[in-house]
């Protein structure tokens, strides 16, 4: 079984989100690709965003119709309020998704990531233990380049470990998108109406 874990804070989860599960899908023959809001995340931890709940929903409402994508709760609030790190993520993936030992052995683990994201990684709790904890599917965004993607140094043997995703092209931010909810803009493109009705029967964003 091969199972992406795509995380994020999907405040709102929006078109590009889904563009990326679905190329990575697509591209690596995955049957699973689970996206997962974080309920805190370790490099942003002060950040406001809207309830994990309201956050887990929308991303329901974007997997919805979606062959093989599927929302996760697998980085919930912890109990103690300590951030949610990707390398206890996929620890706990492999002992739910491989739990006996035929199971172990089929589970074939990819993160799916985008280019900004990994830019990141030499932040991120353990990175070398990461790199080797699952296969690394770094996935295309305007305004990044290949060129600064080789600025993330990988060791040799990890660098076999993570592979370049480049048909995605979608110029969406979550950023953007909040500001033009907050703006009142009517017609959002970028949102799917599942999720935009979401947010309005919810009064998000100031809406
Ligand atoms: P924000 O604008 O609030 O930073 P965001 O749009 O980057 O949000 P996140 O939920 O922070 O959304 O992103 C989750 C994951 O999705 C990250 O790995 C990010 O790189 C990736 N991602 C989000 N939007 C795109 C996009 N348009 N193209 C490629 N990757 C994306």
């Amino acid at each position: 079984m091969r199972v992406g874990y795509f995380g994020g804070t999907f405040d709102p989860p929006h078109r590009g989100h889904l563009a990326v599960a679905c190329a990575a899908r697509d591209a690596f023959s995955l049957d699973l690709v689970l996206l997962a809001p974080t309920g805190k995340q370790p490099l942003k931890p002060d950040a406001r965003s809207a309830p994990f709940a309201d956050r887990l929903a929308m991303v329901e409402l974007l997997c919805e119709g979606e062959v093989g994508l599927e929302a996760s709760a697998i980085d919930a609030p912890r109990p103690d309020g300590s951030p949610n790190y990707t390398i206890d993520t996929l620890d706990r993936l492999r002992a739910t998704l491989g739990s006996t030992e035929a199971s172990a052995a089929r589970l074939e683990l990819f993160v799916v990531v985008g280019a900004d994201a990994f830019l990141s990684l030499p932040l991120w709790h353990r990175p070398e233990g990461l790199l080797r904890a699952a296969e690394w599917i770094v996935v295309s965004r305007p305004g990044f380049s290949r060129e600064d993607l080789r600025s993330v140094a990988l060791p040799e043997d990890d660098a076999e470990r993570v592979h370049l995703l480049e048909s995605v092209d979608v110029p969406i931010s979550a950023t953007d998108v909040r500001s033009q909810l907050l703006a009142g803009e009517r017609r959002l493109e970028s949102l799917t109406p599942g999720v935009l009705a979401y947010i309005e029967a919810r009064h998000l964003y100031g809406r």
